[in-house]
Formats: structure tokens, sequence, C-alpha cells
């Protein structure tokens, strides 16, 4: 068994229990200022110290004793050095007993420890999930809890446009429209522009603006399944002709 300590509060309460309610018993019978000590501490200790752990208001017991608190608290740690009381003093600590000896390795089911780690690696998917997605953080953060969301918070970076371009260029029209055909054919959105040499930080923004301009829709922020909205379609179908 081992012990454990760390810094607690002040307190005038202690922790006590008889080891040897005998020896305490004879040592009250020899002659000096201890056997004044002893006989009036085995009249005021509560019966329960002799059973087993009991705390003990040590300013209390004193006045019960008429001595002093600091004194008794001394005679009671003389007794415990002798191992005729046991003591956890407040003053030295919170201290934890184990009940058991400490294991130096711990028995665990390798089934449990595989099925944690997984539960783990999938907390954090989500977390990077959520630093990563395209939508409202808002709106991804209530769909985690099974919460439905309007699309736009307007307070989320997302919805505040941190990311989104300002303007887009002629070079980026070509990928908005290609970003337009993948929603449109329901492919995954880590396929999306995967051929292209486009960050993802780049494709996020461009993804950012065409919802942004109600191009696209997030329907499922969790799964990142966007769809096109009619305006998405119509943009589609008139560079298309364009294209042809
Ligand atoms: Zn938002």
């Amino acid at each position: 068994m081992g012990a454990w300590a760390l810094p607690y509060r002040r307190s005038g309460s202690i922790l006590l229990r008889v080891e040897s309610a005998e020896r305490l018993a004879v040592d009250a019978t020899v002659p000096g200022s201890l056997a004044g000590f002893l006989n009036s501490l085995r009249r005021t200790l509560p019966s329960r110290v002799y059973l087993g752990w009991e705390s003990v208001d040590l300013e209390r017991l004193a006045t019960h004793m008429e001595w002093d608190a600091e004194r008794v608290r001394d005679g009671l740690r003389y007794l415990a050095q002798r191992g005729i009381v046991e003591l956890v003093d407040a003053e030295d600590g919170l201290v934890v007993e184990w009940t058991q000896p400490r294991m130096s390795r711990l028995q665990i089911d390798a089934n449990d420890l595989d099925r944690a780690r997984q539960h783990a690696v999938r907390r954090l998917d989500d977390v990077i999930g959520y630093t990563e997605s395209v939508g409202c953080r808002r709106q991804y953060l209530l769909a985690y809890f099974g919460e439905s969301a309007p699309a736009r918070c307007g307070r989320c970076d997302i919805c505040l446009g941190r990311h989104r371009p300002d303007v887009v260029t002629r070079a980026d029209e070509s990928l908005l429209r290609q970003l337009l055909e993948h929603a449109a054919q329901s492919d995954p959105l880590s396929t999306w522009l995967s051929d292209a040499s486009v960050s993802p930080r780049k494709r996020n923004a461009l993804i950012d603006w065409l919802a942004h301009d109600g191009m696209i829709r997030l329907v499922d922020p969790i799964g990142e399944v966007f769809e096109v909205t009619p305006k998405g379609l119509r943009a589609l179908q008139r560079t298309s002709a364009t294209a042809e």
C-alpha cells in the first residue's frame, strides 16, 4: 500500500483510528505527564475511533480535554509514532491511501484498447472535420448534435467570409464551373478539383463563394453534401451553352 499526499487547506479536522486500545490503556497507567494526557484522551475520544477511521474535530476534542489544540495534536502525533494510534492530519495535506497495491503494469484488454483508440480517432476526425468544414461552423456543430440549423449563422468565420475571395478572377471561372458540375453530379467532396492543382484552402474558398452566391447549398454539413440550386443550374446551363 502506498500513500500519496497533495497540499490541502488548513483544517481543524483529523482522521484518527486507535491502533492499539490495549497499549493506550496500559500507557495511561504509567505515572507522568503523558498519563494525564492519555486519560483525558481516553475519556474524550468518540468510541468509533476504536472501530475504524473517524473524523475528529481537533478544536472540539481539545476543548473537551481542556488542553491546547496544538498540544493535543503533538500528543496524537507522538502516539502515532509509537503505533498506538493512526493519524491523518489535514495539515499534512490530503492523503490518498491505496486499498490495493498499485500495479506497475495495467491489465488492459486489447479489444477494449482498440475500441477506445478507434473512438478517439473518430472524435479527432470530427474536430478536424469541424475546422475544415466548408459550411457555417454553427450549422456544423448543431448538425453534429443532431439538430438542424439555418445554412448561415452570419457570425462565424465562414459566414463572415474570412476565407471567401473578394473577387473572382477569370481564371477562377473555370474552377467554379467544375465545382458546380461536381455538385450537380453529387461527387464526394474529396474528389472536387482533386485533379486540378488547387490547394484545399483555395478550393474551399471557391466553394464558399458559390454557396454565398446562392449557386449551391450545403444539405448535409457533416457528410459535406451539396446540392445545386436552381440559380446554380441556370449558371451551369449558361456556361455549357457558351462552351459549345
Ligand atoms: Zn456561420
